[in-house]
């Protein structure tokens, strides 16, 4: 299949002013030149810690912060090089859902104003079966249609999610962002609403960008991750081999710290030095050399690339490159 989404060296540089003039003297780096896609029907994930790029990068695609640069093809078409109006549009087929679906849903509004509302902006629905439709909807995400006339604060926070994800589908989306969607919920109601999305997946052939800091979450939904650190892509792979054959040292010291991992049954837990350095001024070479435990000379002056391994993983690591050796016969 083809690819429904391709992200191209997208770059999101935040402008920091100062001086007396309010000039711009530097940028936040916050994403700095990544490329992947997803194909139609495929959940990827985005995992790295907060600050890594990854809810910047969703925005960016939708371009609910403009993108300093590169391109974000959807069906091929380059949505940054659309018109504002063009771009709203298209936002029939690209949604989002947020950590907090109560920020974004409108307290003075009934749950079914706020469909309807969605329905209104795309104009997809005609406006006498909007109703029926809703109570459709409702009912797919698992909240009755009787609840309907009920008010946000009327629902608990999963019920909430389900809410959102309802608003979301009442577009007919083909891609839907979920940044950190259940991170804001109990384990048992997570499970619940990420086994929803998997049954409104096969239902409604959606195709998912799942944004997460949570890898055991993501390992639950995903078919692809992609690792972030410091706004670069540090690896790429399916689920299986990520869990059972990270390549990245990063990667590695991710795993090594969720419980219930083969990782963590082969080897000690990483313990990462220090914190994640300043997106301001990155390190030159590559930017985890700061904190990794296998960094060497090169690593401190020259940035490694991803490198393809086998099997579509990639990785971008001097030492992958090198064709070496798995991490864990390395020293730590
Ligand atoms: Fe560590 Fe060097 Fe690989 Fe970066 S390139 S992850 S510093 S070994
Ligand atoms: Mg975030």
């Amino acid at each position: 299949t083809n690819s429904l989404l391709e992200v191209k060296n997208l770059k999101q540089y935040f402008p920091i002013k100062g001086g007396v003039f309010g000039r711009t003297i530097n940028h936040v780096k916050a994403v700095d030149d990544i490329s992947f896609s997803i194909k139609e029907g495929e959940t990827v994930s985005i995992v790295g810690e907060s600050g890594c790029g990854k809810s910047t990068t969703g925005r960016a695609i939708l371009r609910l912060d403009e993108p300093f640069a590169g391109e974000v093809l959807f069906e091929g078409i380059d949505l940054l090089g659309l018109s504002k109006k063009e771009m709203r549009n298209k936002r029939q087929d690209l949604q989002i859902i947020f950590q907090d679906p109560y920020a974004s849903l409108n307290p003075r509004q009934t749950v079914s104003q706020i469909l309807e509302e969605a329905m209104a902006i795309q104009d997809i629905v005609p406006k006498k079966e909007r109703r029926k439709k809703i109570e459709e909807l409702l009912q797919t995400v698992g909240i009755g249609g009787h609840q309907m006339d009920r008010y946000p604060h009327q629902f608990s926070g999963g019920q909430r999610q389900r809410v959102g994800i309802a608003r979301a589908l009442s577009v007919n989306p083909k891609l839907i962002i979920c940044d950190e969607a259940v991170s804001a919920l109990d384990v048992s109601i997570q499970a619940q609403v990420l086994n929803l999305l998997k049954d409104l997946q096969r239902k409604f052939q959606l195709t998912y960008l799942f944004i997460s800091h949570d890898l055991g979450v993501v390992r639950h939904i995903s078919d692809r991750i992609i690792v972030m650190y410091l706004g670069k892509i540090v690896e790429i792979a399916d689920k299986k081999s990520l869990f059972e054959n990270p390549q990245h040292p990063y990667t590695y010291a991710l795993l090594s710290a969720i419980p219930s991992t083969n990782i963590e049954e082969k080897r000690e837990r990483i313990i990462l030095k220090g914190d994640v350095p300043s997106p301001i001024n990155p390190p030159p070479g590559c930017r985890f050399h700061t904190r990794c435990p296998y960094a060497f000379d090169r690593c401190r002056t020259e940035e490694p690339k991803l490198h393809r391994i086998d099997g579509g993983q990639q990785a971008a690591c001097h030492l992958v490159e090198d064709g070496r050796i798995q991490l864990s016969e390395l020293p730590s």
